[in-house]
């Protein structure tokens, strides 16, 4: 036990507890500073055609690079920022940094892929979501083509009437958004036909086991088939091996994000990625 080792009077679940809450306490102090001095860092992440091996898109994921704890991954300061309301200017620099990106790419002469950048439900119900997103693209002239908003289930299932209204606005605008983690949540079957989305993403813990889990399997063949009675486009999160592709390839999803394809990494080295089939 904890005595044993010489822990004193603290159980070792007492002080990995106490040490997270000290790190959940210096994250919440140091967030605006972050914001305000540049800490954050954008990665991104390919989303490859399962068949060609060709780089269609890619997420932009963003990272802390916390001056005393090093990189923070976003599962622990997004839910921070997300209770403090500092979400909604985080989430305002992902958007600019990405089309900043979206602008340098186009100058490089690369082909054009549309970017996604993930939007917390907080950030989606601000009154000015679609006036400030549309400014942000048109700041850079960017084609709204080219950015793409991944929003979660949950976000959807709170204020139903206004979440619509919203998303309606950004497809008149023509920019896509995509149902993140999909069947993670409680989407209610009877009003995905209302959701003004274009594109659903198909969550890690299905595509975990497909290859060996019949439920799984089966799961995300029904959540292919309504994809496709909806005509929603599909991609597939979390691939990591070979096997699943083959198995994706085969129940006509062509669309895989994952480790296989490669890790979120920095703007500098999506290029490596776009020469997969090669
Ligand atoms: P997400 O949007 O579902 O992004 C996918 C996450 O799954 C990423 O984690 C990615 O690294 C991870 N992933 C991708 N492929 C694989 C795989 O093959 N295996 C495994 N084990 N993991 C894989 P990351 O970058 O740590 O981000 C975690 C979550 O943080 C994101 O999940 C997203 O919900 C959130 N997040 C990141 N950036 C933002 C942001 O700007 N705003 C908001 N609201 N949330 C963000
Ligand atoms: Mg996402
Ligand atoms: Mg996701
Ligand atoms: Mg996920």
């Amino acid at each position: 036990d904890a005595k044993s080792r010489g822990g004193g009077r603290f159980s070792l679940f007492d002080h990995s507890r106490a040490q997270e809450n000290q790190e959940r306490l210096i994250l919440e102090r140091d967030l605006q500073a972050a914001i305000e001095q540049d800490q954050l860092v954008l990665f991104y992440q390919p989303k490859v055609d399962t068949r060609t091996g060709e780089l269609v898109g890619v997420e932009a994921l963003v990272r802390w690079k916390h001056p005393a704890l090093g990189m923070v991954p976003p599962l622990k300061f997004i839910p921070v920022a997300e209770e403090s309301g500092l979400i909604v200017p985080l989430e305002r620099w992902v958007l600019r940094t990405a089309c900043r990106q979206i602008q340098a790419w186009a100058r490089e002469g690369r082909p054009q892929i549309p970017v996604a950048v993930n939007i917390s439900q907080i950030h989606l119900m601000q009154t000015d979501i679609v006036e400030s997103v549309l400014s942000t693209l048109e700041e850079r002239m960017i084609d709204h083509r080219l950015l793409e908003l991944e929003v979660t289930e949950s976000a959807m299932m709170h204020n139903e009437e206004q979440v619509i209204a919203i998303l309606s606005r950004f497809k008149q605008a023509g920019i896509a958004i995509s149902l993140d983690d999909f069947g993670t949540g409680y989407s209610s079957l009877s009003y995905m036909h209302l959701l003004p989305i274009d594109c659903l993403k198909i969550d890690r813990s299905f595509i975990k086991d497909i290859t060996t889990n019949e439920n799984s399997r089966a799961i995300v063949e029904m959540i292919l088939t309504m994809a496709r009675q909806l005509e929603l486009r599909i991609v597939a999160e979390g691939i990591e091996y070979e096997e699943q592709v083959a198995l994706l390839r085969d129940l006509r999803c062509f669309v895989a994000q994952g480790f296989y394809y490669g890790k979120p990494v920095p703007a500098e080295e999506i290029h490596v990625c776009s020469d997969l089939s090669s």
